[in-house]
C-alpha cells in the first residue's frame, strides 16, 4: 500500500471507530502528520482527500505551506521563541502552547498579520518528565492569562499519552476531556463566545488514536500509520 491508500484506510477506520463510539464522524479531524516525508508525500495524501497536516519543525512547515497553502497546516512541535515569526504566518492552528511568553509573541505576530491565531494548550496529563505541557493544576490560571490576548483564539487542549500501554493512554485521554469540560465552566462561563470556541481535543497518534476517539478526541494526529511503509501497530 502507498500513502494515498493508507490515508483512505485510516480515514475510514477513524470514521468507523467514531460511529461505534456513538459520535458523528465529522467531529473528528484527521491530521496527517507529514514530518517524515517531503512535498511529494504530502501531494499523495492530498490526492487521497487529506485536508489537514501536522508538522513539528518550522522549516518544514514553511516549505510545505508554501507548496500547498490550500490545506490546513497544524504546528504540533515544541515552540521556540525565535521561530514564532515563521510559524504564525503558516499555521492554521498551533497545538503546543504551554508558555505565557510564547502566547504573547504569537499574539504580537498575529496582530501584525491581522490574523486570529487558533491555539491549543498542551497539557502534560501523565506527568511524565520527558513530556512538555502545563500541569492540569496550572491550566485554569494559564487560560485566564490567555484571555487578555486579543489575537489568540484558544480552541482547546492537546496532550500526548505515555507509550506502550493503551489502557493508560485511554485514562490519560479521558482525564484531558474532563479537564476541558471543567475549564469551559470555570474559565469561560461568563463569556459565551469563548466558551463555544473552546471545543477541540487534540489527542491520539498512530498507536492510540482509537482510544482517543472513544474518549472524545476531535483531532487525531497520525503520522507513521499513514506515511511509513513498514508501520505495524501494537
Ligand atoms: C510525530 C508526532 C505525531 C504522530 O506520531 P505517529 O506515532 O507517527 O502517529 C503526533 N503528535 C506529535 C506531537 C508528533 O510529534
Amino acid at each position: 500500500m502507498g500513502i494515498a491508500e493508507r490515508y483512505k484506510t485510516i480515514r475510514s477506520e477513524v470514521e468507523e471507530v467514531a460511529r461505534e463510539a456513538g459520535r458523528d464522524p465529522k467531529d473528528v479531524t484527521l491530521v496527517a502528520v507529514s514530518k517524515t516525508v517531503g512535498v511529494d508525500g504530502v501531494a499523495e495524501a492530498i490526492s487521497a482527500g487529506a485536508t489537514d497536516f501536522g508538522e513539528n519543525r518550522p522549516e518544514q512547515l514553511m516549505e510545505k505551506y508554501a507548496a500547498f497553502p490550500q490545506v490546513n497546516w497544524h504546528f504540533i512541535g515544541n515552540i521556540q521563541s525565535r521561530r514564532i515569526k515563521d510559524i504564525v504566518p503558516c499555521a492554521y492552528m498551533i497545538h503546543s502552547l504551554c508558555k505565557l511568553e510564547h502566547a504573547k509573541k504569537i499574539n504580537d505576530v498575529a496582530a501584525r498579520l491581522g490574523k486570529e491565531q487558533r491555539v491549543l494548550v498542551e497539557v502534560n496529563v501523565s506527568g511524565e518528565l520527558s513530556k512538555s505541557g502545563i500541569t492540569p493544576e496550572e491550566a485554569p490560571a494559564f487560560l485566564r492569562e490567555l484571555e487578555s490576548f486579543a489575537n489568540l483564539r484558544v480552541s482547546g487542549l492537546m496532550t500526548m499519552a505515555p507509550e506502550g500501554d493503551l489502557s493508560v493512554a485511554k485514562t490519560c485521554f479521558a482525564d484531558l476531556a474532563q479537564l476541558e469540560d471543567e475549564l469551559r465552566e470555570q474559565v469561560f462561563s461568563l463569556d459565551g463566545e469563548n466558551a463555544l470556541a473552546f471545543n477541540q481535543l487534540s489527542m491520539g497518534m498512530s498507536e492510540d488514536w482509537r482510544e482517543a476517539v472513544q474518549e472524545m478526541s476531535t483531532m487525531v494526529r497520525i503520522g507513521r500509520a499513514i506515511f511509513s511503509d513498514d508501520y505495524h501497530s501494537l
